[in-house]
């Protein structure tokens, strides 16, 4: 699994419980990466953040803002 791959998932997992655990090839992919391993934590934590607050619907900015973000760091990889 390439980086590109891996980020395009976790744009999907935002949709999803930040509980819920990561399929076995992602975890492989954090193994070796970690960049993406710093992506995930970070999206993670702001989801979190958003749903402790009871916002259980993330933004349509704060989804552009995220992907953008995640897809920007990934052209660094
Ligand atoms: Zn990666």
């Amino acid at each position: 699994m390439t980086c590109t791959e891996f980020l395009a998932q976790l744009d999907d997992m935002l949709d999803q419980d930040a509980a819920i655990p990561l399929r076995a090839d992602l975890q492989e992919h954090l193994r070796e990466c970690d960049h993406c391993e710093v992506t995930l934590s970070t999206t993670r934590t702001t989801i979190q953040i958003y749903r402790s607050h009871e916002l259980y619907e993330l933004p349509e900015d704060l989804r552009e803002r995220l992907h953008k973000a995640i897809m920007a760091k990934c052209k660094k990889c």
